[in-house]
Order: structure tokens, then sequence, then C-alpha cells
């Protein structure tokens, strides 16, 4: 991915529309186009930040059916999601694993309920079930979770959901775009779009954010795939469209995994105000959350409520030997869920759904919003299928259900390296090149000198954040650490990247304000 290159690519057809132009590049945006792009149309995706920097770098990082959509009786939807679960594992699983999650059950109702539920949801995953579910007495429990309080604990109930690195994933993706010939800009926005004498939509203004630039890119077909910003892209094609977004704060807490002392991640299936709560391993930490908090102001760093925090140290204390306390958490990151609302009764909270919706506006704007990052594939498939039945672009078919984003054929030193892909074996060469970028950024961070160096060359990374928060989860896991690490990554960034020193300066500068938020 070289965004000079991706730029040439955009100015060659100036003057020739492309078949699709997809704005936004998090999950569903970066699904849309690669779904477009390896069908056959000459796709294009805006980013107005960087990939994955809203919604889709901030999830619980869970590849899973929901079991608390089952509980909600949204059978349609598990049924849905199991299945592309399956696929996801089966397409990365370089950045996906299974995970065993036990549910601590206090009373014989609930040994009975989740006992029940959980062979539903295992039932209900077909011949892509993850491992089957199953009751363990409390001894067993307190053996897999041996800092989970004792007091009243009946037992446990196993299940396998599936974990994964949201933003790698979101990288793998946009890398896959390009391998298959498409164009994927970050630092690109969408401000207007271009319309024909009939009013029908026939590209999008956008800016190069970094240069300036103001370009008009023409295309036969636009799909908006904002996540939380769809109405501001529906107000731009439409001054009176109707709100369809609901949003919802979640938040989660990453802590030290000596809170939880196991590889195996714990499920409070009903908190005290009805919430599901987790706390799972991720990355040698333990990531614990979520929230979910209405809320009006859609921006693109939404910051956790002091509320919010205290809830869950609150409840993860109520259920942990050693209760977490504010001191020990090491980053704290807040995302909004893009919700469907109901247009005709916006503020209803009831009617917001998990289930992704897809319209077409009377301009021919095509818009994908809400649904989960476990069926970004599916959404992406049903977008493009939309547009092929109403005649916007010609039929052809599907092939992401069998795209493999990994063929597991590199023979790798480093087992963490993984989780670059094809791509892992390149920087491994570059260490045998050069032995001193094996060395940490940060003794307290897993990422080496040459994962950075690799990042820089490959994936258009235009700010230390791009590198620390996305690329790598230096700040995910440890905001602290990343800010100390930053003027190191700084230095490799500007010599690879050829920048000078005030911008070196200016850049560590904004970095650590902006950590400073996560800590
Ligand atoms: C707390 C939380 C936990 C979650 N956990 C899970 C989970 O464990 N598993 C799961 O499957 N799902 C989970 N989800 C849901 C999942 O993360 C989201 O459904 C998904 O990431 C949404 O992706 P998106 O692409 O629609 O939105 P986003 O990731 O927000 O992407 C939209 C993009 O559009 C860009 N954009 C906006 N306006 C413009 C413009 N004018 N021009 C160009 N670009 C523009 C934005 O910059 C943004 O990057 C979770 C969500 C939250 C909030």
């Amino acid at each position: 991915m070289d965004r000079n290159t991706l730029i040439h690519h955009l100015k060659e057809r100036a003057s020739d529309p492309w078949d699709v132009i997809v704005i936004g590049g998090g999950a569903t945006g970066l699904g849309v186009a690669l779904d477009a792009v390896t069908r056959g149309y000459k796709t294009v995706l805006l980013e107005q930040s960087d990939f994955s920097k809203g919604t889709s770098s901030r999830s619980t990082k869970l590849v899973h059916g929901g079991v608390r959509y089952l509980a909600q009786g949204d059978i349609l939807l598990v049924i849905e999601a199991l299945h592309e679960r399956g696929l996801f594992l089966k397409n990365a699983p370089h950045l996906t694993a299974n995970q065993e999650f036990v549910i601590p059950v206090y009373t014989l109702w609930d040994v009975f309920l989740y006992t029940v539920g959980l062979k539903f949801y295992d039932l209900l995953s077909g011949r892509l079930s993850m491992g089957k579910s199953y009751y363990i007495n409390r001894k067993k429990a307190l053996g897999r979770l041996p800092l989970l309080k004792p007091q009243g604990l009946k037992g446990g109930i196993v299940y396998h959901d599936g974990q994964f690195d949201d933003s790698r994933m979101a990288f793998a993706i946009a890398g896959e775009c390009v391998e298959n010939g498409g164009t994927v800009l970050n630092y690109f926005r969408v401000n207007s779009f271009l319309k024909d004498e009939k009013g029908k939509i026939a590209g999008v203004h956008a800016r190069d954010m970094e240069k300036g630039d103001v370009y008009s890119i023409y295309g036969r077909l636009v799909i908006n795939a904002t996540g939380v910003f769809a109405d501001e892209i529906h107000r731009m094609d439409d001054p009176l469209s109707k709100p369809t977004i609901r949003p919802s704060q979640g938040v989660h807490l990453v802590l030290d995994n000596s809170f939880l002392q196991s590889t195996s991640a714990i499920m409070i299936p009903k908190t005290d105000d009805g919430r599901v709560l987790f706390a799972i391993p991720w990355y040698g930490k333990v990531v614990v959350g979520t929230t979910d908090t209405p809320l009006d102001v859609i921006t693109l760093e939404p910051k956790a409520l002091d509320e919010e925090i205290e809830f869950i140290l609150n409840t993860a204390g109520r259920y942990l030997t050693r209760p977490p306390k504010r001191q020990d958490v090491k980053c704290v990151f807040a995302g909004l869920r893009p919700l469907a609302a109901n247009p005709q009764n916006p503020d209803s909270t009831k009617e917001v759904s998990r289930r992704h919706k897809i319209t077409l506006s009377s301009s021919g704007l095509l818009s994908i919003i809400g649904g989960k990052w476990t069926s970004y594939r599916r959404m992406a498939e049903e977008t493009i299928d939309r547009a092929i039945k109403i005649g916007i672009i010609e039929r052809k078919k599907c092939v992401t259900r069998d795209f493999s984003f990994y063929n597991g054929e590199e023979k790798l030193t480093s087992e963490r390296l993984k989780i670059y892909g094809r791509n892992a074996s390149e920087i491994e060469k570059l260490i045998n090149e050069k032995p001193d970028l094996g060395g940490l950024i940060h003794r307290d961070l897993p990422h080496t000198k040459a994962e950075i160096v690799w990042i820089c060359k490959n994936e258009m990374p235009r700010t230390l954040e791009d590198i620390l928060a996305r690329r790598t989860r230096a700040l995910f896991l440890d905001a602290k650490a990343s800010m100390e690490a930053c003027p190191l990554v700084a230095r490799l960034m500007a010599d690879e990247l050829g920048l000078g020193t005030s911008w070196l300066e200016r850049e560590v500068e904004n970095y650590n304000q902006l950590a400073g938020n996560y800590l």
C-alpha cells in the first residue's frame, strides 16, 4: 500500500468513472470494497481519517454469534453471525483464535438456564461449531479461573467463541483490496456529492486531508459505509433526511493479566444493571467491558465517562479476588456502536437493533448501517447484491466466502509475527539484515523496531497514532508504555518516510496529548 501510487490511480481515472465508490474505511466499508474488488468492479474507498480509526478499532474483539442476542430471542441474527464467525476464523486464522469462556454460576436455576442456552448456541453453529459447551463444578471452575471469588459459586458453564485483532483485520482487508486492484485511501474526506441533471448521484467531491487537494471522483455506485457518521452523509445528499443512527457508547478497560491469570475468559451474562461484562485475555493483557450508554455527540475520539469506568471496575471487583483499581488500568478506550435506529422513532432505544440495514435514497445513495464486525463479510455481500438487484452495476458473483487472508505457509521464528499474515517473513528478513531492528520499541510492549519499519513501508501510516494505536496495538495494550516508546517510533518513522525534526517534535506532542486520554 503506497499512498502516492494510489493517489496516482485516482488521478488516472479522473474522467473515467469508477464502478464503486465506498465512503468510510471501517469494517463495513473495507468489507464492501473487498467484496466489490474481488467481484471485478473498479473500486475506490475513501476514509476521512485512518482505516479503522472509528468504531472498528474499539470493539470487544470478539467474533461471535452473540449469546446476548440469543437471550433476547433474535435467533436469526445469531444463526447468521455464527455462520459468519465460522467463515471469519477459517479465512483469517492468523488474526483470530478459539477463545474459551466460563460463565460463573451461583444458583441451580442459572446452571440450568445457561447450560440449556449454550447447548442451543452450539446447535445453531452447526458444522461451524468451535467446541461444545458443558457444565463444570465449582472446583474445576476455580481451577480454570483461580482469581474468581469462590463465595457462593456453584460452578461454571464453558463455551467457545472467536476472538480477533480488530484493526489488524482492517489492515488485512485493506491490503487485499489493493492486492486485488482496488484503491483505498486514508485521510481522504468526502465533502459533498456530484449529481447529474436528474439529481442522481454521479460521484463525490473529496479532499486529500494531507495535501489539501480536492478531487471530483465519478462513479456509477456510491456506498455510504460511515458507521455512526452515516447521517452526516445522508444530509449531504438530502439536508432534510431523517436520522437513522442511534449511537451507543461502549467502554473497555485493559488490565494486566495478573488480574485474571488464566487463558479462559469470564463472561458475566447479567450485571446489576442488566448488561453483559467480559474479561478476556488479549495479547498478554485482559480486556474488561463493556458499557452501553446512549449518546448524542458523535466524534472520532469518544471519551469514557467516569461512571462507565467506575461501573466496570466495581463489577469486575465483585467477581475477582483482586479488585482492580483505577491506577491499575493500562488503557481505557471508548467506541460508538452505529446502531440502526427506527427512523419513525429515532429516540426509542427499545427499537434499536444490532441488525444491519441497507437503504437506498431517491438520488441513488446506497447506505449500509449497523451490524457488527463478525458479520462484515455478509453485510458487504448483501450491499453489493442489492446494487446489482437495483441494476446500478452488472451481475458478478461474490467470492469472499472462501477468500483466504493467510496461506499458512510462512515458517516463522517468531510466532507473534503471524498477525502480519503473508508479510510476516518480510519483517523477519528485515531483522536478519539488521539485527538491531529485532529490539523491542519498549520493554513492556511486544513490538519490534522491524515491525515499525515494515509498517512505514507498507501500510500507509501518516501519524504516530496510526502506528501505535492501530497497526500495532501499543496504545490499547499500555497507553503509558506507548507514550514512552513514541520518541523512538517517531525517529524510525521520520527516517523511513523522510520527515524532518519539526514534524517529529509536533507528532510526539500530538501523540502524547491523544494517548493521555487513554490513561
Ligand atoms: C464497544 C463496542 C464493542 C463492540 N464489540 C464487538 C465485537 O466484539 N464483535 C463484533 O462483531 N462487533 C463488535 N462491535 C461492533 C463493531 O465494532 C461495529 O459494528 C463495526 O466496527 C462498525 O464498523 P463501521 O465500518 O460501520 O464503522 P466505523 O468503524 O466507525 O467506520 C466508519 C468510518 O467512516 C469514516 N467516515 C465518516 N465520514 C466520512 C467522510 N465524510 N468521508 C470519508 N470517511 C468518512 C469514519 O472516519 C470511520 O472510519 C462493537 C462495537 C462497540 C462500539
